[in-house]
């Protein structure tokens, strides 16, 4: 929260606020006094009771506790160093009236390895989150002080999460709005989802340490220092790619495992489970079958999109549940590290990709109860705007006339004969082999949109066969009249009262 302390400061002190390389500053110019202290083993808090920085002694107390235990956690439990030692081998804190923005500063801004004092909002001292993300601030700079804003904002995060995570407390999970956001897209840069310093990646960096452990985020930041040596530049995606590297990984493959793991559920830390990455794209398959698409996705670099594929809109009912199957084709830009998958739930199904081309299958339907999350990857390091193009196919999953699927459970013996009469009336008899219901749906195909023929319900009081006349809508009855003939898929689902529930269809041509 470095940047953004800085320009609060400007606003709050309107009096020369440091640049990133100004000269060194304790605290910032035309900063209030804070003759009050708070020592304690690893921090001093600095503050005052009196003006419009005040605070408690007893705020101030808290302060100094959460830091405290962000130290315990962070140096004596994960290993990391402590910040480097500015003379007296605690870290500095400043409580002052910054409004929501708290921050952490460089105090020797050309050095690779930094002395640092933290600054606390009067408005934020009673949590120890922010205390606990600023001090992982001072502890990068102890360790290379050049790094860029999405490296030290992601890992800042990441720490702070899990200091307060380790306390038991929740994690807020407000990462996941842009997932199309590159994960290295930090400040400066071209960011549209205002996050200007890239904490978007915390969660990226919780799915690393939940594969390599919480000593990797310091392999990296050691790996700057040795990259950094000398010249005091960010080396942030070398530095990240060299210490997977030494794992046995890439940075490619990890994000694109942290795509599907983020997009199901599989981040197992409290506050992220169950949080999802919003839904960039929706699609709804409905009554149609046949090819659907092409849906063009387009993906940036380390970021990744999905299309959310329902088989109806939400809280509509079609009656029938029809039998169908899903299939999607992706063709994928070549050299692009990707694996496209299904989401459903917490359950990941990966398409197969030979040849340049993912595919995928899902048993499907024309009900709402049909759902999957369709989500695409992009893990290069650097290219943007690649093309995903997505060809959907929803099909019947038995041939017209034939039943459904030999069931497993107890048979459910359910026959149908439809006999087209005058001014496109459909006689059916239907057979059963056991009490039930009925639901009957009649559609016709035209220029490739299926339209509703007719509709029916009947209540079975016993086995035996039931005569169900079907008549066409006042709206069908019209286009007959236009056609003089047209051929009807007829879906008859049967739900016994007890076992599966059956579906068959039958076609037949009816006349004006
Ligand atoms: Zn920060």
């Amino acid at each position: 929260m470095w940047a953004r302390v800085l320009l609060a400061l400007v606003a709050t002190l309107a009096a020369g606020a440091p640049t990133a390389d100004a000269a060194v500053v304790r605290p910032p110019t035309g900063f209030p006094s804070l003759p009050q202290t708070v020592p304690s083993p690893h921090f001093v808090v600095h503050y005052t009771t009196a003006g419009d920085h005040a605070t408690s002694p007893d705020a101030a107390a808290t302060l100094s506790a959460n830091a405290e235990t962000a130290y315990r956690l962070i140096v004596e439990t994960w290993g990391y160093p402590p910040p480097k030692d500015d003379g007296d081998g605690r870290t500095d804190l400043y409580i002052a009236n910054l409004g929501t923005g708290a921050g952490a500063a460089r105090e020797e801004p050309s050095l690779e390895q930094s002395t640092s004092w933290i600054l606390v909002s009067t408005a934020n001292l009673t949590s120890p989150y922010p205390i606990a993300h600023e001090f992982f601030h001072a502890v990068q700079m102890g360790i290379y002080a050049h790094e860029e804003s999405w490296l030290d904002e992601s890992t800042a995060e990441w720490a702070g999460q899990n200091v307060i995570s380790a306390l038991g407390m929740n994690a807020p999970p407000n990462w996941y709005d842009a997932p199309w956001v590159s994960l290295n897209c930090g400040w400066p840069g071209p960011c549209d989802d205002h996050d200007i310093g890239g904490y978007r990646g915390s969660i990226f960096m919780e799915y690393l340490d939940e594969r390599h452990g919480m000593t990797l985020v310091h392999e990296v930041y050691t790996r700057a220092a040795q990259l950094g040596a000398g010249n005091g530049q960010a080396h942030s995606m070398p530095a990240l790619s060299d210490a997977l590297a030494a794992r046995g990984s890439s940075v490619s493959d990890e994000f694109v495992g942290y795509a599907l793991a983020a997009s199901s559920g599989q981040i197992n830390r409290l506050g992220v489970t169950s949080a999802r990455p919003r839904v960039v794209n929706s699609l709804v398959t409905g009554t149609i079958t046949g090819p659907l698409g092409p849906v063009p996705l387009v993906v940036d670099h380390l970021a990744f999109t999905n299309l959310l594929i329902m088989g109806q809109s939400r809280g509509t009912y079609v009656g029938a549940c029809a039998d169908e199957r899903l299939s999607v084709e992706i063709a994928l830009p070549p050299g692009i590290p990707t694996q496209p998958a299904f989401v459903s739930g917490t359950t990941i199904t990966p398409l197969t990709i030979t040849g340049g081309v993912a595919r995928g299958v899902l048993p499907w339907s024309d009900c709402s109860s049909s759902t999957t999350t369709l989500v695409v990857p992009n893990g290069s390091t650097t290219a943007d705007d690649q093309p995903f193009p997505v060809m959907l196919d929803v099909r019947l999953v038995n041939p017209v006339g034939e039943s459904a699927t030999p069931p497993t459970t107890p048979v459910t013996t359910l026959s149908v004969k439809a006999r087209a009469g005058a001014h496109g009336k459909v006689t059916l008899r239907i057979r059963t082999a056991v009490a039930g219901k009925l639901t009957i749906k009649a559609t016709t195909r035209r220029n490739k949109k299926t339209r509703t023929y007719a509709t029916a319900k009947r209540t079975v009081k016993r086995a035996g066969t039931v005569t169900v006349v079907l008549r066409p809508t006042t709206t069908a009855a019209r286009l007959l009249r236009t056609a003089r003939k047209q051929k009807l898929t007829i879906a008859i689902t049967f739900r016994p009262k007890t076992g599966r529930l059956r579906t068959v269809r039958v076609t037949t041509t009816v006349k004006r």
